[in-house]
């Protein structure tokens, strides 16, 4: 049996998730904090892939997100737009506050699976750091908008699985493993003590069990109306559905300008191409010495006044 940190967290929400994603591999849908997230994860693991420790420059990590950003799950492009805006100034945060100590990582997006004898735990670690002093710290990104309380945090399996990988992988024992809560330019540090991992280790073995016995029976949790599965879900046939709450970032006037230069550049982009393609058909015209040329959409044709002119075959 193959468990990863999402996994075993899926399962202790709601058994039947669990079931409908890893046994039954159902899809899950896009979302806007799916595709945050991955953009996000995308340029850091860019920008830390150097082969040199000169670090990229800002605007270069700005030209990264655009060809990295993943559009998929908005609703509207505005709301994709605020949340490109989001991830803009997430990134130009972060890298004013560590490109003074910017050093190539140790190990950068790592995958693992761990025989732990009951399972194997399969995951990725977005980063380990060696310090200056010898010591390893491994990070994983979190584009969060709120920090999870204390008690969560002390309970998390994440972090205690990610020990465990790094002693397993590299015979490393990090000092400390922290969060980076990106959109809170804040990290949470926690030392993994081995009272804390064999616990860790107890909990995955329940889960574990509860799994190898076929358990997997639906929990009612207010995460239920983002499950992807909440149509198949017995626990809500025949009922009224929750409404998912769509929050986008909110839009301040500093972002209302960077939307508006934003889209200034995305039309002129545009306008700039439509004046390439025309030279490129009326050339082939010439060249062909023919007045019309169709394509699966429309008909570009020399017009009477000599103009390129075209029309819509919808
Ligand atoms: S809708 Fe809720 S109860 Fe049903 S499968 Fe999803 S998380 Fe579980």
């Amino acid at each position: 049996m193959k468990l990863s940190y999402s996994a075993i967290s899926s399962y202790q929400t709601c058994p039947l998730q669990y079931y409908y994603r890893y046994v039954e591999k159902k899809p899950s849908l896009p979302s806007p904090s799916l595709s945050f997230g991955t953009s996000l994860h995308e340029v850091l693991n860019w920008f830390y892939s150097v082969p040199t420790p000169d670090p990229y420059s800002l605007d270069e990590m700005v030209d990264q997100l655009e060809k990295a950003w993943v559009s998929e799950g908005y609703c509207s492009p505005e709301e994709e737009t605020r949340y490109f805006l989001q991830g803009r100034s997430t990134l130009e945060i972060y890298y004013r506050n560590n490109i003074h100590d910017f050093h190539i990582p140790a190990a950068l997006e790592h995958g693992f699976g761990i025989d732990m004898g009951f399972c194997t735990l399969t995951g990725v670690i977005d980063r380990l750091d060696k310090h200056p002093d010898g010591g390893f710290e491994i990070i994983d990104y979190k584009t969060n908008r709120r920090l999870p309380p204390a008690r969560r945090l002390d309970e998390d399996l994440q972090l205690p699985i990610y020990q465990i990988a790094a002693e397993d992988i590299w015979k490393v024992s990090p000092e400390k493993v922290t969060f980076y809560y990106l959109l809170l330019n804040h990290r949470h540090s926690f030392k993994i003590t081995d009272e804390r991992k064999s616990r860790a280790i107890e909990t995955i073995k329940g889960v574990a069990g509860k799994i190898e016995s076929g358990l997997f029976d639906a929990t009612r949790n207010n995460l239920c109306p983002w499950c992807d599965y909440i149509d198949l879900c017995p626990e809500w046939k025949d009922k009224p559905k929750p409404q998912k709450s769509r929050t986008s970032p909110a839009l301040d006037i500093g972002q209302a300008v960077d939307e508006l230069v934003l889209c200034h550049k995305l039309v002129t982009r545009q306008l700039s191409r439509i004046e390439s393609l025309k030279d490129t058909i009326r050339q082939y015209l010439g060249e062909h010495d023919i007045e019309r040329i169709g394509g699966s959409e429309g008909i570009a044709y020399i017009g009477d006044g000599g103009e390129l002119s075209w029309e819509d075959l919808e």
